[in-house]
């Protein structure tokens, strides 16, 4: 611990002091996503990384280390479902992956996952790289602090199609891709069997398959199912015989209820689910989530750096539709993760989906919890992250303002604490 906190320290360029193994944090405010309450002058205890205690605010022992966020509204470190570090950011060229080597971005990695973390995302799920296992690598960089940045579930490559939504696009014939480039596409059931426990043979903690097109592939259209239901059936009972789960990448109706079919946990985007796709998520218990900010950014990004018309044409065609989906998806009761796909906007930005999703229909205190307490359920972590009763991770954020009447000042956070240590 010491040395993590010294290590910290020196990484960090405004250095955080040094912190005893027992800190306590005087929140003005703290919101308890757990309980949907907020509690008035609280006091967190911290032993070792975990909180122990949070009591009314009390005096403390004369020589303890006190984080004096009384000014502030404190919350559990947030968390993003739906982010791809380890990869440059989206541009107008598809195959501009291929212009990065494999050693660059796991340095791209390292600083978007400090970028990630200062704006308050303590936990991400990231959700696939074009260089196989570049996030299983960041993930275990950050933990033995090599690097600051969130906790990661790592996937290890996208599971896809052959030229689909999970592959590098927009590149001549006869060009040949990295094998590191191609972990993930598989051919049929048996070799998705086959690929699939190579993923966790090398450090992947879920696995993200890709069922439908993709808006930003070259080549695939988004309402068109990829990954046949048996491929998707045969990882996910790869998955659930290790003891993790399948989320999938999904626009179209159809290729949205086949994943569901499949055995998956989660869809992500479901931007064109129909009535049956949201009847049938709420039935089987599966999770959404929905990017829904981030069409936004790309229309209005995308058209102004000259991007594809094909890409900003299937960008307009899922943006508002996506929403609507999510508006219906709120009223039925489906259990709504937050997600944001960062990466295609830059990283930090996370919060903004916050205002969108309480537009659609959330409550604030609902946008909250999906960014803590469903969030924490659907990666299988909620023993230890999404919340700040005793024996969780002491992730927690603190802002000025009351993010209940105004949830976009989650958009600038403070300070950030993670397992402890402050780093913002
Ligand atoms: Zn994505």
């Amino acid at each position: 611990m010491l040395t993590r906190t010294l290590l910290l320290a020196a990484l960090c360029a405004s250095a955080t002091p040094a912190l005893a193994d027992t800190i306590y944090v005087r929140a003005g405010r703290l919101i308890d996503p757990e309980a949907g309450k907020v509690l008035d002058h609280r006091l967190i205890r911290v032993e070792n990384g975990r909180v122990v205690a949070v009591t009314a605010d009390a005096p403390v022992p004369a020589d303890a280390q006190v984080i004096d966020w009384s000014g502030y509204t404190v919350l559990p470190g947030l968390i993003d479902m739906h982010v791809h570090l380890a990869d440059v950011d989206q541009s107008e060229n598809v195959a501009e992956p291929l212009l990065h080597s494999a050693m660059e971005i796991a340095y791209i990695g390292a600083r978007n996952a400090r970028t990630t973390l200062m704006a308050g995302f303590t936990t991400v799920h990231n959700v696939g790289n074009f260089r196989a296992y570049a996030d299983v690598e960041l993930r275990n960089a950050i933990a033995r602090g090599d690097v600051i940045g969130p906790r990661i579930s790592a996937v290890g490559a996208y599971v896809t199609i052959p030229g689909g939504g999970g592959e590098v696009t927009g590149f001549a014939p006869d060009v040949e891709v990295p094998a590191d480039m191609r972990a993930g596409v598989v051919a049929d059931a048996a070799d998705t069997t086959r690929k699939v426990n190579a993923l966790f043979q090398h450090g992947a903690d879920s696995i993200k398959l890709i069922a439908t097109g993709a808006v930003l592939a070259q080549g695939t259209e988004p309402g068109q199912q990829e990954l046949s239901e048996d491929e998707m059936r045969a990882a996910v009972e790869v998955a659930k015989a290790r003891g993790s789960w399948v989320t999938a990448h999904a626009h179209g109706a159809q290729g949205i209820k086949a994943a569901m079919r499949a055995g998956v946990k989660a869809i992500e985007h479901a931007s064109l689910i129909d009535d049956e796709g949201i009847a049938m998520a709420k039935a089987k218990g599966v999770w959404l989530d929905m990017d829904i900010y981030d069409g936004d950014y790309i229309a209005d990004y995308g058209r102004a750096h000259h991007w594809p018309a094909d890409m900003l044409r299937k960008n307009d065609e899922t943006t508002q539709a996506q929403r609507d989906g999510f508006a219906k998806a709120v009223k039925a009761g489906v259990k709504l993760s937050f997600g944001t796909d960062a990466g295609v906007y830059p990283h930090g930005l996370n919060a903004r989906q916050f205002k969108y999703m309480v537009r659609y229909g959330m409550t604030p205190m609902q946008a909250i919890q999906a960014a803590t307490t469903v969030s924490a359920d659907l990666l299988g972590w909620s023993k230890d992250v999404g919340a700040l009763s005793p024996g969780h991770y002491a992730d927690m954020i603190a802002v000025r303002g009351d993010p209940l009447a105004d949830i976009s000042v989650l958009e600038h956070v403070e300070h950030v604490i993670k397992g402890g240590d402050l780093v913002k």
